[in-house]
């Protein structure tokens, strides 16, 4: 079968529950395409621990012990920990690093049978819009090599986008599943905060971090989150204690009624015609499809980006205190004492971007400025997430763009951190709400760049927002196209 790259995680699925094609046949399908590296999208590939894990599947296939998706390939975005792969979250900090355990949601998609083709290139410990403040080189978007996939997800978004690997895993803190998956054409779903288990996710800002899949379909989404998702309870006491759900079940409901709130906040002066056009034509369809379109008011939108650059470094400056050259990752090789060994350590590993973080988060944290800073972000926080609950009494589910433009140019926004944060607009709110997001393909922009609907439900509605997105696909194909060349 020569287009095994090609196909759905079902299909893929299906074929190998039949016997049809050997998970050690799909796995080297794809190994032979990440050949090369392209667009420099993996940071770790081990050939034989991947066809390692398949003949393990193709064992299993064959005497009845398989698991919903097994053989299947998944690639791991570089923040989950890993025992076969390096972990290195984009940082020389974490340069050859080895876990001695797996993250829970890599050790749930390998219990469902899923084969593990490599580490994802990623922004430095996340931070980032993207991709270019990897230690390790960008990302190139596939769609056009010249411009940015997103980020910080963007080795997950790229690979997916280019056919490399079915499905990728992806974490987002304020936007870095759904922006990438904006950007590079795929679709991508951020589950409500403590869905997911964040044991094993190198911890960027604890309140806002969840793991989600990046696939090329809603359908795909689906059959990943439920294999992701479920109680943890013992090693991440911020996961949720619910039974898994099925989110594949509910997907060809029908949409007649659902009551699709358009916030106007999202309609305003920094949106790009182009994003704007493929939005609306998104919403044109969902009222074909039997949707209403109700106008709604999220009035604290523009705050979301003071609050999330205040909150999220805050709790980065934290969680970043760890890597002190001691317990693990890089320490510096000539120092005089303990503390010449932190600072020379710490100025080594971290890269400018996170330097910038942990300085903000220091700053809004101390003395004096806590009150005036933090204090004050935090309580904006939740007025933004009763905002949503407002909305959510006119509405079921929240649609708009992802992000004001398509995949921008690489040195558009270098030394320009401000705008790369601007740009993270339309995705900030629902992770200071803890809500569920995703993107999914709307059309095309400027240059031909893909461009994403952001669907956002309420708590625990991921199967109606899959439920929207799939029916979307149904009616549309812009999930079908591929980058020239793929
Ligand atoms: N662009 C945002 C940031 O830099 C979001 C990143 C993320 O979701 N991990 O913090």
């Amino acid at each position: 079968m020569s287009d095994l790259h090609n196909l759905s995680v079902k299909a893929l699925a299906t074929l190998l529950q039949t016997q049809e094609v050997s998970a050690v046949e799909v796995a080297t399908r794809f190994l032979a395409r990440m050949g090369g590296n392209p667009h420099n999208a993996f940071l770790d590939i081990d050939s034989e621990v991947t066809l390692a894990q398949a003949r393990a599947s193709d064992a299993k296939l064959a005497d009845g012990t398989a698991g919903p998706l097994e053989g299947v390939p998944v690639a791991h975005k570089d923040v989950f920990v890993t025992r076969d792969f390096d972990t290195t979250a984009g940082s020389k900090m974490l340069s050859g690093y080895r876990s001695p355990f797996d993250a829970t949601v890599v050790q749930r998609l390998r219990t469902a049978g899923m084969v593990t083709l490599g580490k994802l290139n990623c922004d430095e410990f996340a931070m980032g819009s993207a991709n270019e403040n990897s230690a390790y080189g960008p990302v190139q978007n596939p769609w056009d090599t010249a411009r940015v996939p997103g980020g910080s997800s963007g080795g997950s978004a790229a690979a997916v986008a280019a056919c490399l690997a079915p499905a990728a895993t992806g974490t987002d803190t304020g936007g870095s599943i759904r922006q990438p998956a904006s950007f590079c054409g795929i679709t991508g779903i951020k589950p409500t905060y403590g869905r997911a288990s964040r044991y094993g996710m190198i911890a960027y800002a604890s309140s806002l971090d969840q793991a989600g899949p990046m696939a090329r379909s809603a359908e795909d989404c689906a059959l990943l989150l439920s294999a992701m998702c479920g109680g943890d309870i013992d090693r991440d006491s911020t996961s949720l204690d619910m039974p898994t759900e099925d989110f594949a079940a509910s997907l060809n409901n029908s949409l007649e009624g659902l009551r699709i709130g358009v916030p106007k906040e999202f309609f305003g002066e920094g949106l790009h015609a182009d994003v704007r056009t493929a939005v609306d034509g998104a919403l044109r369809e969902y009222e074909k499809l039997g949707a209403k379109l109700v106008p709604i008011s999220l009035p604290r939108t523009e705050l979301s980006i003071p609050v999330y650059y205040i909150i999220a470094p805050a709790e980065a400056s934290s969680n970043l205190s760890r890597f002190d050259g001691v317990k693990f990752g890089h320490r510096a090789k000539d120092y005089t004492d303990l503390v010449d060994m932190y600072k020379k350590t710490r100025a080594e590993g971290f890269g400018n971007e996170v330097k910038r973080r942990i300085m903000t988060g220091a700053y809004v944290l101390s003395h004096g400025y806590y009150d005036a800073y933090y204090l004050q972000a935090q309580k904006i926080r939740r007025m933004i997430a009763d905002d949503f609950q407002n909305a959510f009494k006119q509405c079921d589910v929240i649609a708009g763009p992802v992000a004001p433009s398509v995949a921008w140019k690489f040195g558009d926004n270098a030394n320009d951190p401000v705008a790369d944060y601007l740009a993270d607009i339309f995705t900030l709110p629902a992770s200071l709400a803890g809500l569920p997001g995703m993107s999914v393909p709307a059309g095309f922009g400027a240059g031909g760049m893909p461009v994403g609907l952001q669907l956002i439900g309420n708590y625990f509605k991921e199967a109606q927002l899959l439920n929207a997105a799939h029916r979307l696909q149904q009616a549309t194909d812009f999930h079908l196209q591929k980058p020239a060349g793929v």
